[in-house]
């Protein structure tokens, strides 16, 4: 079958998948349209397909925990990334208030994709002198995407007023001097960062970067180096999907990083991008459709990375 129809098959197939409840921590996700369903694929050489709801935008969430992390390797070196962000699966909830203790000397948050490490990340970013650094990454995303990317602001609003726990993980970095700012700034940009709006097809432009070993196919451009693109992937492996990191290894078995808002992307390097959007989630806060869609591609497609190894 034509990779058109293929899509189109699978959408058409995971309207049984059933279940799952609409993110309500940020008040504005909860009024998310949960019919929406869309799917995208890019393959090595940046050929884009997609089906469904793939002009739909939503808020990119955690999703963006990933192309942030990158962006700062490139900029400061993994090294000095490392001393403030470590590379360990957490086992707990994302937006749990967690520092690694371990050494008495370098208190650091756990992982980048948990909230703690991602904030940490971002406060990395060098700041520019008229702009906040969501701007930046805005910047970075839009030349990734291959188009203008835009802030949704209700949702940003939305989270920026409820925004406590968020807040208290910033004030906890701080005392340990993590943050070396002020964390109030810092959180609400974070949180700016998370309010960028993609569509899946958006998503699939943003990860050729990835798929194509830090080269832009549309461009021919190196965005970022081969060592930076592991350190990405390899984060994505063990904590990309939240406490369910196990369970998609398993049974999808890519490098993978999903949001709140119902996106989930997933990167076999050298050979596919794939993202899902589908607002309805399941208890670890990974979408439910998305999920199921993501395993019918990996089964067909023969994905899994130990798959005939
Ligand atoms: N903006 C959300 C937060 O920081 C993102 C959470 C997510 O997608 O996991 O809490």
């Amino acid at each position: 079958t034509p990779v058109p129809d293929y899509l189109a098959d699978l959408l058409r197939n995971c309207k049984a998948a059933h279940g799952g409840e609409l993110a309500d921590y940020i008040p504005e996700l909860a009024s998310a349209d949960p019919t929406k369903l869309a799917v995208a694929l890019t393959t090595l050489d940046g050929v884009i397909y997609s089906a469904g709801d793939d002009e739909h935008e939503f808020s990119i969430q955690s999703i963006s925990k990933a192309f942030t992390y990158a962006y700062v390797i490139e900029e400061l070196g993994l090294q000095r990334v490392m001393r403030k962000v470590g590379v360990e699966p957490s086992g707990e909830a994302f937006n749990e208030i967690s520092l690694d203790k371990t050494d008495e000397q370098q208190i650091k948050p756990k992982n980048p994709m948990i909230n703690s490490g991602a904030i940490t990340v971002h406060s990395l970013i060098p700041k520019a002198e008229k702009s906040c650094r969501a701007e930046t990454v805005r910047l970075f995303f839009s030349k990734l995407a291959g188009r203008e990317l835009a802030f949704d602001q209700e949702i940003f609003h939305s989270e920026k007023e409820t925004a406590f726990r968020n807040l208290s993980i910033g004030y906890s970095l701080r005392n340990f001097n993590i943050l070396e700012s002020d964390p109030v700034e810092i959180v609400e940009s974070y949180v700016k960062q998370c309010a960028i709006n993609v569509t899946v097809k958006d998503l699939v432009n943003m990860m050729s970067v990835l798929v194509n070993d830090g080269i832009l196919p549309r461009t021919g451009e190196r965005i970022l180096s081969h060592k930076t693109v592991r350190q990405v992937l390899t984060v994505m492996t063990t904590c990309g999907m939240y406490n369910a990191a196990g369970d998609w290894l398993a049974n999808v078995g890519i490098p993978a990083k999903s949001g709140v808002s119902g996106g989930i992307i997933g990167v076999l390097p050298g050979q596919v991008g794939l993202a899902v959007f589908s607002p309805k989630l399941d208890r670890y806060g990974n979408s439910v459709r998305g999920i199921d869609i993501m395993q019918q591609m990996s089964r067909d497609m023969g994905l899994h990375l130990l798959e005939g190894v």
